[in-house]
């Protein structure tokens, strides 16, 4: 019999965000104006675990909602005991607010623990059943990061599941396809990426759920050891709107004006003008090795920087050249001039910081590899390019981590990429990826070099690896960030620490992270986002072995079968046309996205190769390899066509590097619109013949 404890949360509604909900001066979010809502792929998790109880015919099996979060939290296990949950359980604590994802998972775990005790009585046939992601936090973190605490498998990205020969085998998304898997071992953690089968509440059981007690702990209930703001690994340092998108978002009439538009737009080369973000920033230089021994213009915030600006200022006015001749007299003069910028406790810590010259972190900074059957991914190029300028400000070494089977030969192109050190683990255990082994061999390379810094890709497999790594070594992790940069925060006593920004609370704002009490600095990357070097065949590069202990007894799942992507696309086409699940079906896809390939090669003299969203491939329109996206192909051609696709962050990531993007779709507000520089508002049966005849005209 097995039982499951599903996690809901309740978070803001962030589909309605107003303009009032910002604070204007600081860019944040004022929650409060917000109503709080279930997280939507929870009522999935919910709906998820009793399809299993279902399918299992397990009467018995309990199905139990827990939450962590202010009293209102309470909302979301009173909508889970009105669909299907048997019980429930409030975690509710002020000491537990302020938390990041380890401080989240780690009281969560250890509810878990007390759960099982006292609920299942020690019972280990269960399942955690959790949403991938919460809308707000956007992570993905806190399930691995819980089955990392509990020491639990983890089979995140589920979309379906079988009960067969007595136990539940599992699909789930990966890169480049799909695959079924079955835990060797329960208890386990399971995060649903989609279930669209939502559980509606009757009558007698809103009555009932009304009615049930639910169960409230606080946080010495429990007894976790990381929580709150103070058990958190990570501190948000700034909060600010997301730039306007370079994208120009406009809206065209008709057909005739998109053929003329794909033409000139084709022909005038790449339409974007952001390719280079970071061209501005000037780069990081390490405080010791600044002309000026006041210089600190590298501070994380804008107002540290004018605070610093000012004091080496006035310390020149006042003729002072060295810290140790500021005393007492001196600072009392400095405060006469700058008191209005600062008080005196920020000069007492100004001044230590600027006796600070060595930095916080030392050792390499690295990125750990992802590959398939052979083939480095995309992303790890991309990340290299960044840890190069990274390792450059810092004057340290670029490492590489790479597990796996015959992975050797791949090490000559990553130090082509820019790497200087391959820490090569080798095992035919790790010949297919294993969450819970790679978890094992990764964290002990890391455990045994500390590097400063280590990025994992923000993949499906890096998204999953790097909570689990991360959390086992006591570091904090910051998830899909976007930027990266190092900076100095003199006045809490840290030097080139990393910045680490990301988009939040499903895009509506930016925050900027960094690390604390951790001795390595980790982060997740959005995949698209960084720039790959130019390969240098004339780099040399060390090969370091690194032996980790591990037997089949750490392989955790069981995989039933695979669904990868087989046949040949040429993704570095000019010119793609890709479809979505907007194009109804398979003939409409063949023909549609057909026609508009054939009749754009033609006009624009060049090959025009046939992409598509996850979905379209999911419901069977076309091949698995023509998939685009965080888990198919991250593609970047001169011109991109995207027919009845909705946008989706998965699908975006994997265009991000591209020139011109346009968007047919029937919906006026289909998010794609916001994302793209040319659209046209209909359907796609409609437009795109209309579109086809326009250019043959032209
Ligand atoms: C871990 C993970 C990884 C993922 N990886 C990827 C990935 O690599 N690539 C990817 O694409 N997705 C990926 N996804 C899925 C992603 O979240 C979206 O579900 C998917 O991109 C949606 O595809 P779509 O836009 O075709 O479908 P939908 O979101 O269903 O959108 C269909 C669109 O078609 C429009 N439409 C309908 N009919 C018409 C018509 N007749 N004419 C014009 N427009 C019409 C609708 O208005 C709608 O906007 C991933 C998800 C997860 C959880």
């Amino acid at each position: 019999m097995s039982n499951y404890i599903v996690l809901v949360k309740q978070v803001p509604d962030v589909t309605q965000i107003t303009d009032n909900a910002f604070d204007i001066e600081t860019g944040t979010l004022i929650r409060s104006r917000l109503a709080g809502v279930i997280n939507e792929l929870d009522t999935q998790a919910l709906a998820f675990a009793n399809y299993m109880k279902k399918i299992s015919a397990d009467p018995d099996g309990k199905i139990i909602a827990l939450t962590m979060g202010p009293q209102t939290a309470e909302e979301v296990l009173r909508y889970s005991l009105s669909r299907c949950a048997d019980m429930a359980v409030l975690l509710t604590d002020k000491a537990l607010g302020g938390a990041d994802t380890v401080a989240t998972a780690n009281p969560l775990a250890f509810a878990i623990r007390r759960i099982v005790k006292e609920i299942l009585n020690e019972d280990s046939d269960y399942y955690v059943v959790c949403g991938m992601q919460s809308v707000d936090g956007d992570t993905a973190q806190v399930p691995p990061q819980i089955a990392e605490e509990l020491s639990l498998p983890c089979i995140a990205y589920v979309t379906n599941a079988e009960f067969k020969g007595g136990r539940f085998e599992f699909t789930r998304i990966i890169s480049g396809g799909s695959q079924v898997v079955a835990v060797k071992k329960l208890p386990a953690v399971i995060t649903v990426a989609k279930y669209e089968y939502p559980l509606f509440a009757t009558f007698v059981a809103t009555r009932l759920a009304n009615r049930t007690e639910i169960i409230c702990w606080s946080g010495d209930d429990i007894k976790a050891t990381h929580i709150g703001a103070k058990g958190s690994k990570t501190r948000v340092i700034r909060v600010f709107p997301p730039g306007k998108s370079t994208r120009k978002c406009q809206q065209l009439g008709d057909a005739k004006s998109l053929a003329k538009l794909l033409v000139d737009s084709f022909k005038s080369g790449n339409g974007r003008s952001d390719k280079d973000s970071n061209a501005q920033i000037p780069r990081y230089v390490l405080p010791g090795r600044r002309a000026d021994r006041f210089d600190r213009s590298f501070e994380r915030t804008k107002k540290e920087n004018e605070d610093f600006r000012i004091l080496s200022r006035t310390l020149k006015e006042l003729g002072i050249g060295e810290i140790s001749r500021i005393d007492e007299y001196i600072k009392k003069k400095l405060l006469a001039v700058a008191g209005e910028h600062f008080h005196k406790g920020a000069l007492e810590d100004m001044l230590n910081g600027l006796q600070l010259t060595e930095p916080s972190f030392a050792g390499e900074v690295w990125v750990v590899a992802e590959h398939d059957s052979g083939a480095v991914h995309p992303a790890t190029f991309e990340l290299i390019g960044k840890v190069r300028e990274l390792a450059d400000f810092l004057e340290t070494e670029v490492g590489v981590c790479l597990a796996g089977h015959n992975i050797e030969p791949m090490a000559r192109e990553l130090i082509a990429a820019g790497a200087d050190n391959i820490y090569i683990i080798e095992d035919k255990l790790l010949s297919v990826f294993d969450p819970a082994a790679y978890r094992k061999v990764v964290a002990d390379c890391i455990g045994t070099y500390w590097p400063q810094i280590v990025l994992f890709g923000a993949t499906a497999r890096g998204r999953m690896l790097a909570p689990m790594v991360s959390y086992r070594l006591g570091c904090g992790l910051t998830a899909d960030c976007t930027s990266f940069d190092i900076r100095d925060s003199s006045r809490t006593g840290r030097i080139a620490i990393l910045l680490q920004t990301r988009p939040a609370l499903g895009g509506n704002v930016m925050a900027t992270i960094c690390t604390k009490d951790s001795k390595s600095q980790m982060a997740t990357a959005r995949p698209g986002v960084m720039k790959r070097l130019p390969p240098d065949e004339s780099r040399t590069g060390r090969i370091i072995k690194h032996e980790v202990r591990f037997s089949d007894n750490d392989i955790s799942l069981e995989i039933v079968k695979m669904e990868l992507g087989a046949g040949v696309v040429n993704f570095n086409a000019e010119a793609i046309v890709s479809g979505g699940k907007g194009m109804q079906n398979r003939d409409n896809y063949e023909r549609l996205v057909g026609s508009l390939c054939d009749c754009l090669g033609k006009k624009l003299d060049t090959q025009v190769e046939r992409g598509a969203s996850r979905a379209a491939v999911e419901q069977g329109f076309v091949e698995r390899i023509h998939q685009v996206g965080q888990t198919g192909t991250s593609i970047g051609p001169k011109l991109y066509i995207a027919l009845g696709i909705s946008g989706a962050i998965q699908h975006m990531i994997g265009i991000a590097n591209t020139g011109t993007v346009i968007a047919i779709n029937s919906d006026p507000n289909a998010p794609i619109f916001k994302q793209c520089d040319y659209y046209i508002v209909g359907n796609v049966e409609d437009i795109v013949p209309q579109l086809v005849q326009a250019l043959e005209a032209r």
